[in-house]
């Protein structure tokens, strides 16, 4: 076959510029992924007792953006779900985010009342605070609250994840859970949430079900591709190729001689229950004693129906590959960015190459972010074919 584009990685942003290249530009795609199996880290399977569960973790799809609701709902239905988190403070379980109920469950009822009032006439009603700006209160019982949350929810649970405290990575990691000021305990405000009926995989193998998409598992990028750094150029099986390469994975890993980027990864153990449900909500977090930062219980988030229920307990550690780990997250600090724009700057000179996606831009998506991204990606592809 003779491809017009080659795309490394069959997670969600491979598959959407696939899918995009085939369908609207007519193109023969050759998809190409290491693993044995589609869907990159949003993979799910029923496991051997038949309970679908997803292999890397729990994935909530949420959005606001309407035209990336839209354009995956062409490739599935969904069954809605709104997550709801749980996290284990002082042997209680108090909602997560933080919010007015979870001031109520921590603190005897006068000193709830005082909190939740200077909380309310300090943000108002309804306000998303990130812990490490409640953190800078000058207000003495807003600090006292503001030590509490830190200490209790995100200090350990941080280290944990991250390796690190919270103010030694970016802000924004920690933001993405605010103290919240009402009595909304859902984990996500979007307006679209829900997930893919019948899972995410069925989802992405709709999405590459094109005559022109030629998918290959287990395939090593390296066993067909290769980059002429003398030229500049890409060899597919030893040959010149002139069209785009949409490499998904990560970006060190095409830079020779490079400092290698530091990502965090997680540890599964999965798990299957003869009994009817493990616990009152899909995730529970345990932020402080435990080595494991959060418990998923699938059947809260699928909706099956099953006499027993599987669960998976998420252990973070360094990424390494030689113990099989997966990448699960880029680093949010300065050293990790400089070495990303380092190796970025070094491929410049592969004009076809194409960086896409949370691995190979080394960012935080989400995974309506990375439909977003990679649909934008094949925006500014069509421009450059049309100009
Ligand atoms: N976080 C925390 N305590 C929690 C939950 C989250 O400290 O109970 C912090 C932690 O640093 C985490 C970040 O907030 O990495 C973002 O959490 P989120 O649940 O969005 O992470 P993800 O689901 O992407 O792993």
């Amino acid at each position: 076959m003779n491809y017009q584009a080659i795309v490394v990685g069959a997670g969600l942003s491979g598959a959407v510029m696939a899918e995009r290249m085939a369908s609207q530009l007519g193109w023969r795609v050759l998809l190409l992924e290491q693993r044995d199996h589609l869907a990159g880290n949003c993979f799910d399977e029923q496991d051997a007792a038949g309970v679908l569960i997803h292999r890397y973790g729990p994935h909530l799809f949420h959005t606001d953006k309407p035209a990336v609701a839209d354009y995956l709902s062409r490739f599935t239905d969904w069954h809605q779900y709104e997550h709801r988190v749980l996290s284990r403070i002082e042997g209680q379980l108090v909602p997560l985010p933080f919010n007015l109920t979870s001031i109520e469950r921590c603190f005897p009822a006068d000193k709830a009342q005082a909190l939740i009032t200077a909380l309310v006439s300090r943000y108002g009603e309804g306000a998303r605070v990130p812990i490490l700006t409640l953190r800078q209160e000058a207000d003495p019982l807003l600090g006292e609250l503001a030590e509490f949350i830190y200490q209790k929810a995100f200090v350990n649970y941080t280290s944990k994840q991250w390796g690190m405290p919270p103010e030694a990575i970016s802000p924004e990691v920690t933001a993405r859970v605010p103290v919240v000021v009402s009595r909304d305990d859902r984990y996500f405000t979007d307006p679209f949430q829900a997930v893919p009926q019948a899972g995410y995989s069925a989802m992405v193998a709709a999405m590459l079900a094109h005559p022109n998409i030629e998918l290959q598992l287990s395939v090593a990028m390296a066993e067909r591709v290769v980059l002429d750094w003398e030229r500049g150029t890409i060899l597919l099986d030893g040959v010149p190729f002139t069209g785009p390469l949409i490499y998904t994975g990560m970006l060190d890993a095409l830079c020779a001689g490079s400092e290698a980027l530091p990502y965090r990864s997680l540890r599964f153990e999965h798990s299957h229950l003869a009994q009817p449900q493990f616990q009152p909500v899909t995730t529970v977090n345990y932020p402080n004693e435990e080595a494991y930062t959060r418990i998923t219980e699938f059947k809260h988030l699928t909706g099956q129906r099953h006499a027993g229920t599987s669960i998976v307990y998420e252990y973070p550690c360094a990424y390494t590959p030689e113990q099989g780990l997966e990448p699960y997250y880029p680093l949010f600090t300065d050293t990790a960015q400089q070495r990303y724009a380092a190796c970025r700057a070094q491929l410049a000179c592969f004009t076809q190459l194409i960086p896409l996606g949370r691995l190979a831009e080394y960012r935080y998506f989400d995974m309506d972010d990375a439909v977003d991204n990679a649909l934008q990606c094949f925006a500014e592809l069509l421009r450059a074919q049309q100009s």
